[in-house]
């Protein structure tokens, strides 16, 4: 995301933890007090409190690992039912930061005035420009959930019908992907979805913006987003480019102890209950874990990374005989992210070695890796032809050189 984000300002309350970092890994571990039985007649949903997600360390950190720095390029949450996939993702409604976003409906931003000049806004926001009012206002980052059942039509947009019968004009629909811009955008069952669905969404994911042609009439909308995808690999396989896309992929087991099984049951009983009370005893450290993010997310432009370190490191995915560069450029931005959550400016080793399981796993393509072995010995044939064809004509040697 640009550089227009607000600061949380407020300060942030006393704890006795002294990171974010700190917070995730253990913040879980604290017990619950009795509850009170009962309160109805809650008016709205309370998200399950992040920090109350018992273990699902990987998880939990990823999710505030792409809270920090967008540029991850998305998480992919793989594992069995019932593993807190989707109580994470919903969880994190507390945490999310606040944004400068467009005030219009047509989405201008005064970044288009400074790349394209007046012209490249509405004429309402270009008249705002000029007096020197703000074209954007400040909103809290929104999770926008793909439906299960989403067609094309909805997640692209199309002409809209009604604006057309009425009007008897062509109007083009803003679809979910519009507005998924500077928001996240969580689809469960990833890899139940029809591919033509999936490939608009990585495509604008990819852009940051896509465009709706229906017969003559177009409209371009941006759409930057941070996509979280989840799926249980036994329904059925994710296709390796898609798979490609996600930055993070996390690996989410069942609990483990016994110990922690109960306590999982204890506190899904209790926020049953009486979801008021179980939320307000995790609102200490939820408030400092959201003020943390803000400051993380703010950090995250003055963190850097050596030389020194991002070379082995880079050696290191060679090594693995990874291809694609989105392994190196996801592992360095999530140990960016890191670092923020953490307090500090520098990406040191030890940075890259926590989250590296996350960024690099599934990454190698046992049929690429194939497929390129074979193709070198073509391309070793066919230099040694070329060669010989060379040595069979002196003359034009110099000229004809082969370049592979
Ligand atoms: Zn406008």
């Amino acid at each position: 995301m640009s550089d227009t984000e607000e600061v949380n300002s407020k300060e942030p309350v006393a704890h006795p933890f002294r990171t974010l970092r700190e917070l995730v890994e253990h913040v879980s571990g604290k017990a619950l007090t009795e509850l009170p039985q009962e309160d109805s007649g809650l008016a709205e949903p309370l998200p399950f409190p992040f920090l109350a997600i018992i273990g699902q360390r990987e998880m939990k950190l990823a999710l505030v690992l792409g809270l920090i720095n967008p540029n991850i390029g998305g998480i992919l949450l793989i594992g069995p039912r019932g593993t807190a996939k989707t109580t994470a993702v919903r969880s994190l409604l507390d945490l999310l930061p606040q944004v400068e976003r467009s005030a219009c409906y047509y989405g201008c931003l005064p970044e288009d005035i400074e790349t394209g000049g007046m012209t490249a806004v509405c004429p309402d926001c270009a008249k705002k420009y000029a007096e020197g009012r703000p074209l954007t206002i400040t909103d809290r980052v929104r999770l926008v959930e793909l439906p299960l059942n989403a067609q094309l039509e909805d997640v692209v947009g199309g002409i809209d019908e009604r604006a057309a019968l009425l009007h008897e004009r062509m109007k083009v629909r803003r679809g979910i992907l519009a507005q998924a811009d500077r928001n996240l955008l969580y689809i469960d069952e990833v890899n139940l979805l029809e591919d033509a669905i999936v490939d608009a969404i990585l495509d604008a994911a990819a852009q940051g913006s896509y465009t709706v042609r229906r017969g003559p009439v177009s409209a371009t909308y941006r759409a930057r987003f941070l996509l979280i995808g989840s799926m249980n690999p036994e329904e059925g396989r994710l296709r390796p480019q898609i798979l490609d896309r996600f930055g993070l992929r996390v690996l989410v087991k069942g609990l483990e102890t016994q110990a922690e099984r109960l306590e999982a049951y204890r506190r899904v009983q209790a926020y049953l209950t009486n979801p008021r009370s179980m939320v307000a005893q995790f609102s200490a450290e939820m408030q400092v874990a959201s003020a943390e993010v803000a400051a993380a997310r703010q950090r995250l432009r003055q963190v850097t990374l050596s030389d020194e370190v991002a070379n082995p490191a880079i050696a290191l995915v060679q090594k693995m005989g990874i291809d694609s560069l989105r392994a190196e450029i996801t592992w360095f931005e999530a140990a960016r992210a890191y670092a923020a959550a953490d307090g500090r400016t520098d990406v040191t080793l030890e940075d890259l070695k926590t989250v590296a399981p996350m960024c690099l796993r599934l990454r190698r393509s046992p049929f690429m890796t194939e497929y390129i072995n074979n193709q070198k010995g073509e391309e070793t044939e066919l230099a040694e032809l070329l060669d010989e064809l060379s040595q069979k004509t002196p003359a034009r040697r110099a000229r004809k050189k082969p370049r592979i």
